[in-house]
């Protein structure tokens, strides 16, 4: 067998390059005993035509990231790369990166069409050209009507449609979007997600990276979910696979809510496993643990994921009822919110039932968990927070 020739091996490494690389990227802000650590050790690859969100609480370091990518803050260890090229040492302009924050940051004397053109301008497109590319920007948002007005006779919404305009003008290969739905009310929100869902087929080549801390958002628009606590990455798979089996705590509760139940491993068959919680004995789903995790074992201490609205509310003459008491009922409109105390169970337990549930305080009935009860996860860690 002969070996690949040198140029078709070449081809194949540049082919393979991730559209965005973080190689264990470190950002410290300020100096000496006062310094933040606002990313520590981040590493994330992004191909080309994929879409990433960064997950996580406010301060975790998402924007820092993202800053460190576009070249708005310099790492103070680690490397990053787009398309294969280190560019950790280059000026954002020439990343040729598209970026658009949540306060659209458009120039307020500047008009519609002078505002998406700025890019363009700066990367020195023919004047020609730059009309051609500012009306396709402008399509592509649905605001080529809009072009002569200024930033000030826009709402919000559409404000954000001419920053993202702007961003697409240059033709990035990589799109950032700092929490750009933030800013914007809840129904405006929703349309702009659509809209957002839309513009990511039409652009199938372009790698995004979009941080928020809603989990909705990253639901609706990403492939893979990265989460984010404390400057660091600690979960990085699909949104499916997240929501299904959470490989933490903090992402079980920061993706979807829900009850952490302390329990102990009796039985384990596959993915199958029978846990004890109290005095009680549950069926959970047992995932395979992720890389240099231990598969699960008889008398590992974990905790069942329940997610609240899988939680079924019957009467206590049902089979295989739970006997709860009623601790508190919060109507939520399309949902009510229960907070349960639970005979048996070490930990009160939350439940969203559809509509206005009509439980009073007080009131005994019987919970239903599905089957699997929920799906296990490793207790947190010493000193580590759940
Ligand atoms: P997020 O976008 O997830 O809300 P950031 O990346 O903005 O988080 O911030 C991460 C951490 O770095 C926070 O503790 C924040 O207070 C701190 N930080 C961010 N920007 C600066 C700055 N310019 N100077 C000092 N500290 C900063
Ligand atoms: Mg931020």
């Amino acid at each position: 067998m002969s070996a690949p020739s040198t140029s078709v091996a070449a081809t194949g490494t540049a082919d393979a390059e991730p559209a965005i690389v973080f190689d264990r990227v470190g950002v410290r802000y300020g100096r000496g005993r006062k310094a933040t650590a606002a990313l520590t050790d981040f590493t994330l690859r992004v191909a080309a035509g994929e879409t990433v969100a960064l997950l996580g609480p406010s301060g975790s370091g998402k924007s820092t990231a993202l800053k460190a990518l576009a070249g708005f803050v310099r790492p103070s260890a680690g490397a990053v790369r787009l398309s294969g090229r280190d560019v950790t040492d280059l000026s954002p302009a020439k990343r040729g990166i598209g970026v658009v924050v949540q306060s659209y940051a458009l120039f307020p004397h500047m008009r519609v069409r002078d505002n998406v053109a700025f890019g363009l301008r700066a990367h020195r497109v023919p004047r020609g050209r730059v009309r051609e590319r500012v009306g396709e920007a402008l399509e592509m948002v649905g605001m080529a009507a809009y072009a002569d007005r200024l930033p000030r006779e826009l709402s919000g919404g559409q404000q954000q449609r001419v920053a993202i305009a702007r961003a697409l003008a240059i033709r990035p290969k990589v799109l950032l979007l700092d929490e750009p739905l933030a800013a914007l009310d809840a129904q405006l929100r929703q349309s702009m997600l659509t809209e957002l869902q839309d513009l990511r087929k039409a652009l199938p080549d372009t790698a995004m990276l979009y941080v928020t801390h809603d989990q909705s958002e990253a639901l609706a628009l990403a492939d893979r979910i990265a989460v984010m606590r404390d400057a660091r990455l600690v979960d990085i798979d699909t949104a499916e696979n997240l929501w299904r089996r959470p490989p933490s705590s903090f992402t079980a509760a920061f993706l979807g809510g829900a009850n952490l139940v302390p329990c102990t491993v009796k039985h384990v068959s596959g993915t199958a496993a029978f846990v004890t919680s109290g005095t009680r004995t549950l069926r959970a789903e047992a995932p395979t643990p992720g890389v240099g995790q231990l598969d699960w074992a008889p008398d590992d201490e974990g905790l069942l994921c329940v997610r609240p609205h899988t939680v079924r509310i019957g009467t206590t003459a049902e089979r295989e009822a739970l006997p709860a008491t009623v601790l508190s009922a919060v109507w939520r409109g399309a949902t009510t919110r229960l907070r349960l105390d639970v005979n048996g169970l070490p930990v009160e337990l939350l439940a969203d039932v559809p509509g206005q549930a009509d439980h009073a305080v007080g009131a005994v009935v019987g919970v239903l968990l599905p089957d699997p009860a929920g799906v296990l996860i490793p207790a947190p860690v010493g000193g580590e927070r759940g």
